[in-house]
């Protein structure tokens, strides 16, 4: 039981640091080495972070990988114990409901987001819970899961919670966590790579962009949406100067 447990964490564990070493390690590379110049323009905020704090970014989200693989692997044993509604064989349930499961994992993952990172700005709970998040003021893509421990577990909450209410494969569960990392690699990207106008379009704007995270960091408050700005736009709570300062940095 107790080496099941141990290989299934690792096996989690190294798929899940691999997944944050590739997304955010090719965007680092990519924009704060090989293309730096090129992109100059569209640095959201003119400095860059001092390798400091680039360090606490990767520790605190290898940390927190950590943990969501604990969280990955109750999850697991609890399936193997036959408490939970993933499902194994895609015939099961077929594509259709495939994919809308996964388009319910990401909405339901971009409400819970919203409203428990609403919470982790209460002014009671912030500092103990959020505030490791915000030192980085002016983020890189290594900040994607840079977490204090509870906030971790927080953020992975939605897994456990998902995996009781609706039947869901386990590749529905890999596409929403690779959605997720892209997502969250381009909110800390800090630099701006969709086009002008994106934020005009009547599709486009739905989608939150680089410059939208990266103003939350700025100035820790507004801007508190994950994925998509609905909740955003429908609390009031986009920044005022958001699509204003979304055009400046646009290509
Ligand atoms: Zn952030
Ligand atoms: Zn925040």
């Amino acid at each position: 039981m107790i080496s099941t447990a141990i290989g299934i964490f690792a096996k989690i564990f190294t798929i899940s640091f691999i997944r944050y070493l590739v997304f955010a390690g090719i965007a680092y590379l990519f924009f704060y080495v090989w293309k730096k110049e090129k992109f100059l323009s569209h640095k959201i905020q003119n400095k860059f972070p001092t390798n400091l704090v680039i360090r606490n970014e990767f520790v605190n989200s290898l940390l927190s990988i950590i943990l969501f693989s604990l969280v990955g692997l109750g999850v697991s044993l609890l399936h193997r114990a036959g408490y939970t509604q993933i499902y194994e064989r895609l015939s099961e349930y077929g594509w259709g409901y495939f994919l809308l499961s996964t388009l319910l994992m990401i909405l339901a993952h971009d409400t819970y987001f919203y409203w428990m990172h609403r919470l982790i700005h209460h002014k009671r709970i912030y500092k103990y819970v959020h505030k490791v998040h915000h030192q980085s003021i002016n983020p890189t893509p290594w900040a994607a899961f840079s977490f204090h421990p509870t906030e971790a577990i927080l953020e992975v909450g939605i897994l456990p919670i998902m995996v009781f209410l609706i039947p869901l494969h386990p590749l529905a569960i890999v596409a929403w966590i690779l959605f997720m990392t892209f997502m969250n690699v381009l909110g800390h990207l800090g630099f701006e790579i969709f086009k002008k106008g994106f934020v005009k379009n009547s599709i486009t704007r739905w989608s939150n962009t680089s410059v939208h995270h990266n103003m939350h960091h700025k100035y820790a408050q507004y801007n508190y949406g994950l994925y998509f700005n609905f909740w955003d736009w429908a609390m009031n709570t986009n920044h005022p100067e958001y699509f204003e300062e979304f055009n400046k940095m646009a290509r």
